[in-house]
């Protein structure tokens, strides 16, 4: 049975919109709206009175169309950098070498980054050091923008694309993509993004109405929020 839109297939699956913005990405009229349920989740929704029922957002909604071509014997590695500095790094530095490698290839890193007003959006770079940034908001709720087609382009003209993401977002970009073996994707093991409404609110709560400057997750020896 074809599926005229991305809602209709949801609700026979009985399944929730993620957030992971393919549908909005494929939409050829821009019917596809990304928006804040009443939690303040992401979710798409659409514009009826400019949408075809073309169908391309159901094709293309992981929720719908799940693809699963794990391996169930997968190969498994423990791989620590040489590098004193970046092997003491939580994940031994893997994640440096990889973007490191990418890069050296002439490719690009994609994860999430705060813009200057701490949004946080994915973001296409050949800056290796821009790995920090991402590091620090892998857990912040983000908006992946129009970012699958700026990836399809770039692994469509021949370049590596390194994708730091959750693993929703992942599922949403491999739909987009397709097979293609210039896209590398790293996850986590996820609990779920938070919403973006209650963070915003924890900001807001936090600051007692001073400019925040800058937010780190993982601090060392640095303070938790910078408050000027
Ligand atoms: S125009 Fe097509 S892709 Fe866009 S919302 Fe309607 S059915 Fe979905
Ligand atoms: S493609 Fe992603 S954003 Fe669109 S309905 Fe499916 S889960 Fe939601």
């Amino acid at each position: 049975m074809s599926l005229k839109t991305v809602q209709d297939g949801l609700a026979l699956e009985g399944q929730t919109c993620m957030g992971c913005s393919a549908c909005y990405n494929i939409c050829p009229t821009g019917a596809m709206k990304m928006g804040l349920n009443e939690q303040g989740f992401s979710v798409c929704s659409i514009d009826r009175s400019v949408c075809i029922s073309c169908g391309k957002c159901a094709g293309i909604c992981p929720q719908i169309n799940p693809a699963f071509d794990n391996d169930h014997t997968p190969h498994c590695y423990a791989v620590r950098s040489n590098d004193p500095i970046i092997g003491e790094g939580p994940f031994g530095g893997v994640l440096s070498l990889l973007c490191g490698k990418v890069i050296s290839q002439g490719g690009f890193l994609c994860g999430p980054m705060f813009d200057p007003n701490l949004n946080v959006k994915f973001k296409l770079t050949t800056d290796a050091s821009e790995l920090k940034r991402i590091k620090d908001t892998r857990y912040t709720p983000n908006d992946l923008g129009n970012i699958h087609k700026e990836i399809k382009e770039k692994v469509e003209s021949n370049k590596l694309v390194l994708f730091i993401g959750n693993p929703c977002q992942i599922a949403g970009v491999r739909n987009f993509i397709g097979k293609n073996n210039n896209l590398i994707t790293i996850d986590l093991l996820c609990e779920g993004l938070p919403s973006k409404g209650i963070f915003k609110q924890y900001l807001n709560e936090t600051s007692e109405g001073k400019k925040i400057t800058d937010i780190q997750f993982h601090p060392a020896a640095q303070p938790r929020n910078n408050i000027g």
